[in-house]
């Protein structure tokens, strides 16, 4: 009887805990973790209790789309005067070296993207994602298997729902902008999103950068060629080999800068269009 109850203190403990450290992690962007494969176990074994945090937080953890999108599908935005904004948005990371490199690229020119997430991705590299979150940019739901195969309501219910809870545990971050994998929107993951109020966000031109044998060079020419007010750009930071969109991307930047636009998040030119 003694020892069950020393069990009991002793697990109510642990789980007071967990989830004080849990806490922590959700509100401080910033915590640097040498070992990712268990965030919280880390933290509970590596961080003292009277050591703050570091980390500025982010300035907003939640992407909510106006009224308007909500439960709508979305290619681009009518903009009040057609004045020259543009969202660039990268597909199917967090994804090692490539996606920090984006990231550097971006700080560099003052710009802030979207990024649409797979949760295989982000448990590979949760560091990563926090650091997306850290520095500003807006963060989207792209399912957690990136599958493109018909769905039944269960699964597309499990594919949406498992991201946004991973999404939330590794960033917390709530996100209610959705983009189904292949841009399918009837595999089942569409109209589940949507019954869910969630913006389905498609593209009004793409890079075409998943074409393994264009030049970088050609990604570039894509975006300049069909840039338009309240376009979404389509890119990828992960998913594969992304070093050409790497280097494509200051090009990019640099074309639409001089073409006059100004760069905003999804989230951002939804608000600009509602
Ligand atoms: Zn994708």
């Amino acid at each position: 009887m003694c020892e069950f109850k020393y069990q009991k203190v002793r697990f109510m403990a642990i789980a007071l805990c967990i989830a004080c450290i849990t806490a922590c992690s959700n509100t401080s962007q910033t915590a640097k973790l040498s070992n990712q494969t268990s965030q919280n176990q880390a933290l509970a074994t590596n961080t003292p209790p009277n050591n703050p945090s570091p980390i500025s937080k982010p300035q907003s953890l939640t992407f909510a789309p106006p009224t308007k999108f909500q439960g709508k599908t979305v290619y681009q935005v009518k903009i009040p005067n057609n004045e020259k904004v543009i969202a660039l948005t990268l597909d199917d990371g967090p994804w090692k070296e490539t996606t920090p490199q984006m990231l550097d690229i971006l700080k560099q020119n003052g710009v802030k993207a979207t990024f649409f997430w797979v949760g295989t991705a982000i448990q590979e590299n949760p560091e990563i994602a926090k650091q997306v979150v850290a520095e500003g940019h807006a963060i989207a739901n792209h399912t957690f298997h990136h599958w493109y195969k018909q769905m039944d309501a269960a699964t597309a219910k499990s594919e949406i729902e498992r991201t946004a809870d991973l999404i939330y545990k590794t960033t917390g971050v709530k996100t209610n902008l959705f983009r189904p994998p292949g841009g399918y929107l009837n595999n089942g993951l569409a109209s589940y999103a949507k019954s869910q109020n969630y913006t389905v966000v498609m593209w009004s031109q793409t890079s075409a950068d998943t074409d393994p044998k264009a030049k970088y060079q050609v990604f570039v020419k894509n975006v300049l060629r069909d840039a338009k007010p309240g376009g979404i750009v389509l890119m990828h930071d992960g998913g594969g080999d992304r070093r050409r969109t790497v280097q494509a991307l200051p090009l990019i930047i640099q074309g639409l800068k001089e073409k006059g636009y100004r760069f905003v998040t999804v989230p951002e030119i939804l608000e600009m269009g509602k």
